[in-house]
């Protein structure tokens, strides 16, 4: 491998992304500003077979497993990539191609530099992975407190018999 020299070299290996603390946990972030279409990243793995991955998905064992068709998925669990740490939104600015039985993660959206990049992990995964407490990505957070504010509102109007009793 050639040595990089100069400021063209320097700009053309400079990353695209970062990790860094998310609202659950780590999650991927632009490190400078991702025009719409724009490969981001590669979601790297050892290829299994998808019948043996929905075995270890039926025992909710493993939830870095991303199935490129009914032949091969990808184990992501290795810390090395860096993929796994994008998280799910259901607004996300990513989505998943395959390509040669390769994953990509494409923009979908132009991503500001410091904003999260996020992509729908799915129904299937939600169900498996998420646990009672549902989705907390940021739409959903959104509207979770957006729910609650009115119920505190609505409460506060309309004070019934029993919540000013229970406020004496
Ligand atoms: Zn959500």
């Amino acid at each position: 491998m050639a040595v990089a020299s100069g400021k063209k070299a320097a700009k053309a290996k400079s990353l695209l992304y970062r990790v860094g603390r998310a609202q659950t946990g780590l999650g991927l972030f632009a490190a400078q500003d991702i025009p719409e279409r724009k490969l981001i990243i590669e979601y790297i793995g050892k290829r299994i077979p998808t019948r043996l991955a929905q075995e270890i998905d039926r025992r909710r064992a493993n939830k870095y497993l991303f199935e490129i068709d009914s032949r091969w998925t990808i184990d992501g669990a290795s810390r090395l990539n860096l993929a796994r740490y994008v998280n799910h939104s259901c607004d996300p600015n990513a989505e998943a191609e395959s390509n040669h039985g390769r994953l990509m993660y494409r923009a979908i959206k132009p991503i500001a530099e410091g904003c999260e990049i996020t992509l729908d992990y799915g129904e299937e995964h939600m169900e498996l992975y998420f646990g009672a407490a549902g989705c907390l990505c940021p739409p959903c957070a959104d509207m979770a407190k957006k729910a609650a504010k009115n119920l505190v509102k609505k409460a506060a109007k309309k004070p019934s018999k029993r919540s000013a009793k229970a406020a004496r």
